[in-house]
């Protein structure tokens, strides 16, 4: 029995074996092909589980670093920043031109930082627009200043506390620049500006400063600065944020922070872009 009986059980033992095994697999493949859709459907966000999460929505950065022509050798320091990089040069210094030269070099954005009158009677420096000038004189420095920077692309404001507040003078300026095809940025020198109203009216694109990052040359300070201008560019959109070619602590710190700023999700940007809005329906920019 046992050995003629064995063989004959033999091919239904296989047949319930192989049965299971179909079954089996049937259901694995259904299931697995089910979780399939179910995660290229019902679940996009499935699709790419092992893929970090995105990171939130960061505003736009901005630098412009004043005050150039002063100082070439520290300009070079700033110069060495690898991203997008503004650089205003006042003009009618002896070192304006090289100035010019080295920022064009270094294929960073060039801007005319234009002197003008401050209340209190601090000194613009050499070419400054005062409110005691006709309409004419006015326009004519503004425009012999923008040619004496080949390759400049828009200007700010170098004091300016009192001319900035002045309309009349502000039209003139402005009216200038928007001859010359150029931009202005509002340093925002003071509070009462008609820097907006007037760029609005005359159609001139239009950026103003958002914070200034070394009004305390300290590193801890500038830091500081820079994440109120963070803080400002997740509110708004963008932020500029000014600084000024004499602070060497500066030049340190962008160089540091650069890499974290990345990491975070932050891009910087030249101006130009800048103007070219936030969102869809955010126009200019402001
Ligand atoms: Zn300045």
């Amino acid at each position: 029995m046992t050995k003629s009986g064995f063989p004959k059980i033999l091919p239904g033992i296989f047949l319930v074996f192989t049965v299971i095994v179909v079954s089996g697999l049937t259901v694995h493949l259904f299931v697995s092909r089910h979780r399939g859709e179910a995660a290229s459907v019902a679940d996009p966000k499935a699709r790419n589980r092992e893929e970090p999460a995105p990171r939130p929505a960061r505003g736009r950065l901005a630098v412009v670093i004043d005050d150039g022509g002063y100082d070439n050798r520290a300009l070079d320091d700033f110069l060495r920043f690898p991203g997008p990089l503004a650089v205003s040069v006042l003009p009618g210094l002896p070192g304006s031109g090289e100035a010019a030269e080295k920022i064009r070099a270094a294929g960073k954005e060039l801007l005319l930082h234009l002197p003008m009158e401050a209340l209190g009677g601090e000194d613009p420096g050499p070419g400054a627009v005062l409110g005691g000038m006709d309409d004419e004189t006015a326009r004519k420095l503004v425009v012999s200043h923008i040619a004496s920077l080949p390759g400049v692309v828009g200007a700010n404001n170098h004091m300016g506390s009192r001319g900035t507040a002045d309309p009349r003078l502000m039209s003139v300026v402005l009216g200038a620049l928007k001859e010359k095809s150029m931009f202005f940025l509002d340093s925002r020198t003071t509070p009462s500006s008609v820097g907006r109203r007037v760029a609005e009216s005359l159609g001139l694109p239009f950026l103003e400063r958002g914070v200034f990052l070394d009004n305390e040359t300290d590193k801890a300070s500038i830091r500081e600065a820079l994440t109120r201008g963070k803080t400002l560019a997740d509110t708004r959109g963008h932020a500029v944020m000014i600084g000024h070619v004499w602070c060497s602590e500066l030049a340190e710190v962008l160089l540091e922070v650069y890499p974290e700023l990345l990491d975070e999700g932050y891009r910087f940007y030249p101006l130009t872009e800048l103007l070219q809005g936030d969102s869809p329906d955010d126009g200019a920019g402001n």
